[in-house]
């Protein structure tokens, strides 16, 4: 074992545009030269290629969205397709004090109308 050092990497979130360690945000890339172009969700940061961060949270994607971050911060241009990472994000999202609880991932799309 190396000698731990207490620098830890720093990542901006593409969505907040806030620091936090990059253990705590997702890693992305993107994939394909065409547009849109897709982002990939990259967990355990092995992906080769340009990658950006955001925070595992449905809030900071919409707004990284909203404000087209990921063309900048992954130097693309045309449109993202964020749906892959938008599925990563959402079926990691815990969400304890949501009303209905947790949502069974397994189908894919979920049909909440249905459930009552
Ligand atoms: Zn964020």
């Amino acid at each position: 074992m190396t000698a731990a050092r207490r620098a830890r990497p720093e990542r901006t979130c593409v969505g907040c545009r806030q620091r936090a360690p990059a253990n705590e945000l997702l890693r992305f890339v993107a994939v394909g030269d065409g547009d849109p172009f897709r982002l990939r969700p990259d967990p355990d940061r092995r992906l080769p290629g340009r990658g950006a961060h955001v925070h595992p949270d449905p809030a900071c994607l919409a707004l990284a969205c909203k404000r087209r971050a990921f063309g900048r911060a992954l130097r693309k241009v045309g449109v993202a397709d964020t749906g892959e990472l938008a599925e990563h994000i959402h079926a990691s999202t815990i969400t304890p004090d949501h009303p209905t609880g947790r949502v069974s991932q397994q189908q894919g799309r979920t049909t909440d109308m249905s459930t009552r």
